[in-house]
Formats: C-alpha cells, structure tokens, sequence
C-alpha cells in the first residue's frame, strides 16, 4: 500500500479513514491528515484515495508565495488598466449589435487576484 505523505498544513501524518455510513453499500476510503486539516474525496479503493492524497502540492515556501503574490497583483493591475478588453454585445436577436460595451477589465482582475495566495 502507497505510504501517504504529510499534511501541507500541519505536516502531520497522512492516514486511510473509511466511510462506513450504512447507506453506503461499498465502504470508501479516503485518505488524509490524521488531525483533519484536509482529505480527499471518498474513494473506491485505498489506492485511489492515496494517488488523490499523494498529489496534492506542497506547501511552498513564504518567500515564494510573496513572490507569486506580488506578480500576480502586478498581472491584476495591468489588467485593470489595459485599454482593449471591452467587447461588444447584445442581449437577443432582435437588438442592434453592439449595443452594449462590456468592460471585463475588473472582472480579469479579480480572477487574478483570485489565484493569490493572500487575495486582496
Ligand atoms: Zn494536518
């Protein structure tokens, strides 16, 4: 059986639980930290819940997620002051085109600011 890798959270060890509702005809496994931070979904087997759990990433270093942050705030930024992302549209066949011009600008840069670590 696939060893399971530590908690990115807590760095706790990883453990197998079963899901023995008794509305459920198969027992799931799920595997995850054992003080409960995180856990997959419920799986069929040991071994789907431990190639779930085993790929979750790890945890990355403070430096590292400031430095995604500030790029990706940088990214939003431009977003938010770029001049072409206003398409055209209209609401139904019966309308002129063009009726409307839809500034996606903000909402490009809150998708962005979305994929930050510490979203602000
Ligand atoms: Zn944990």
């Amino acid at each position: 059986m696939a060893k399971l890798k530590a908690c990115p959270f807590c760095g706790g060890p990883g453990v197998y639980r079963r899901a023995n509702a008794s509305w459920v005809k198969h027992p799931n496994w799920t595997a995850g930290c054992e003080h409960g931070h995180a856990t997959s979904p419920d799986m069929e087997s040991k071994k789907e819940a431990a190639d779930w759990w085993n790929r979750r990433p790890k945890r990355r270093s403070a430096t590292a997620d400031m430095q995604r942050d500030a790029v990706l705030e940088e990214a939003a930024t431009m977003a938010e002051h770029a001049t072409i992302n206003v398409s055209m549209h209209w609401d139904g066949p019966d309308d002129p085109p063009g009726r409307r011009a839809i500034d996606h600008r903000d909402v490009i840069a809150a998708a962005i600011r979305a994929m930050k670590v510490s979203p602000v």
